[in-house]
């Protein structure tokens, strides 16, 4: 028998909570809840949840410092719930791991449809396999590692830039639209806020291009972005 999604709730408002915590019970889900940042640290630990939800604002370490510390040991597919209108916070959250973001107020229905394509996600990025690799002149992409180098040397991405940087290599010299990006790396449709494939393609060169003296990821403006392999 297959045994139960297990799911973490890292929320300090305990009626929500306690609402979040009935209704994925009701679907199947087996269900821990920390109340504030350290606490979640500590069960996240033992309790080795499948995914994440995890609130933005925190008694004690806020969401984004928690995240950035989940993310230290493990790839566990979170979503942040934030405030209306905590724009940064979104990126920043993003930036530091996590894989999606509901803001509050929420249905229900929505956390339950972003936590399916969240693990989905994370079963489709296993199956890749250990071994296989992508790479465009002498920048290389271990799939199963997750790891990146541009000849000898290490570069650390977080999740998302990885996802993203994949995205763009598996396609190299065809142009992307952002809206592709966003579906694909991001995978669903964002409304609005298109411009944070631009962060994250500014966060890319910024580690490579820039870093390396190399130019890998190319503009079409209005269009998109490519990712040009100089030997073909
Ligand atoms: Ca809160």
């Amino acid at each position: 028998m297959d045994s139960k999604t297990k799911v973490l709730i890292v929320e300090d408002e305990l009626k929500l909570a306690r609402f979040v915590e009935l209704e994925l019970k009701h679907e199947g889900y087996e269900v821990a809840i920390a109340n504030d940042g350290r606490s979640a640290l500590d069960i996240f630990e033992e309790f080795k949840p499948n995914i994440v939800l995890l609130d933005l604002m925190l008694p004690g370490l806020s969401g984004i410092e928690v995240c950035r510390r989940i993310r230290k040991s493990s790839d566990v597919p979170i979503i942040m719930i934030t405030a209306k209108g905590e724009v940064m916070a979104k990126v920043m959250g993003l930036d530091n791991g996590a894989d999606d973001y509901i803001t509050k107020p929420f249905a229900i229905e929505e956390v339950l449809a972003r936590m399916r394509v969240a693990l989905k996600h994370k079963r489709t990025s296993e199956e890749q396999g250990e071994s296989s690799r992508l790479s465009v002149r002498d920048l290389t992409l271990d799939l199963g590692k997750r790891t990146v180098k541009l000849g000898e040397n290490s570069i650390e991405l977080t999740k998302r830039e990885f996802d993203l940087l994949a995205y763009l290599i598996k396609n190299k010299n065809i142009v992307i639209s952002r809206e592709q990006i966003l579906n694909k790396v991001w995978g669903y449709d964002y409304f609005g806020e298109t411009n944070v494939v631009d962060v994250y393609v500014r966060y890319l060169r910024t580690k490579i291009d820039d870093k390396y003296n190399e130019k890998f990821i190319h503009t079409i403006r209005g269009v998109g972005y490519y990712v040009k392999d100089d030997e073909e």
